[in-house]
């Protein structure tokens, strides 16, 4: 496996894939890597001659009272894993080469942020849309992979590579969870132990609203009603939102039906964790 950290020596690299006819599938990633990324690489693996993975926290995407400085690394357990999972180039680039200057341009993203994550975290799809414009271009991907966990940003980064006929084909995949339900997540290690024993319930909560779903109930405001009723009930901690919108489109719906997405974040302690599922009606 190679470690390439400068911008030129990537896209170096990629032309000569591209010379060579190898196709290229991309993960981008802030590091502190689980199976959720993992899972990523498995299907790029699949689909693709060569798998090359990104590790960059990018500050773009933090808000100043975000947890940018303390978001976990580990930039030698991730090498292990990555090269254990297959993958063949990390590009692992510093913040100085990523923006050596302040950048004069930036991608502002106008449709799908006005809600859930977009909401509440402001700015932060801005910063995803501009490091990712910047990533496409250095590493030109024929696939790129996105895990379902943050659909509001695959549905973000489709509409972007649509609007901008940026050439990469996105790949949305499945969210990998823990064998209690609780989504992977970099951020789950911020949990106390209690938290981590209450955290099932995000899922538990979706999976109650999936079956008052199927057995028939339409209505969004009382299937939110009960995801946030049973939270409050499981979690000492803050729900920040129970939403039920259309997807990918991100629009609020009056009754259930078509595709849709339940989403939900709550804010523990030091962890503020998201879940969501996504579902055709
Ligand atoms: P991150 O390092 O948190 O920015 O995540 C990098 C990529 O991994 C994003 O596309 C995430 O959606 C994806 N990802 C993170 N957690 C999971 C998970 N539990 N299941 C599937 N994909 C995930």
């Amino acid at each position: 496996m190679k470690i390439i950290t400068s911008i030129k020596e990537m896209q170096q690299y990629t032309k000569e894939m591209q010379i060579a006819n190898k196709s290229i599938g991309y993960v981008p990633t802030m590091g502190f890597l689980h199976e959720g990324h993992l899972h990523l690489v498995e299907h790029a693996r699949k689909e693709n001659d060569i798998v090359i993975m990104s590790i960059f926290v990018n500050p773009l995407q933090f808000g100043p009272n975000e947890d940018f400085d303390r978001y976990p690394r580990d930039f030698e357990r991730d090498e292990l894993l990555a090269e254990n999972a297959g993958v063949q180039v990390i590009f692992y680039p510093s913040t100085m080469d990523m923006y050596p200057q302040e950048l004069s341009t930036s991608v502002i993203v106008k449709d799908r942020v006005n809600v859930l994550c977009g909401k509440s975290r402001e700015g932060h799809f801005d910063g995803v849309a501009t490091v990712l414009t910047k990533l496409f271009n250095i590493v030109r991907p024929n696939k790129a992979y996105f895990g379902l966990k943050d659909a509001q940003q695959v549905a973000v980064v489709e509409g972007m590579v649509r609007d901008f006929n940026i050439p990469v084909e996105i790949v949305p995949v499945e969210i990998v969870r823990e064998e209690d339900g609780l989504a992977r997540s970099s951020r789950n290690v911020y949990l106390s132990d209690v938290e981590r024993t209450e955290s099932p319930a995000l899922y538990q909560s979706l999976k109650i609203a999936k079956s008052k779903i199927f057995e028939g109930d339409r209505d969004p405001q009382a299937i939110k009603q009960a995801i946030f009723d049973y939270l409050t009930e499981h979690v000492d901690a803050k729900v920040d939102y129970v939403e039920i919108y259309s997807y990918p489109d991100l629009k609020p719906i009056t009754l259930i039906e078509g595709k849709i997405i339940i989403a939900i974040a709550v804010k523990f302690t030091k962890a503020r964790l998201i879940d969501n599922m996504t579902m055709l009606i």
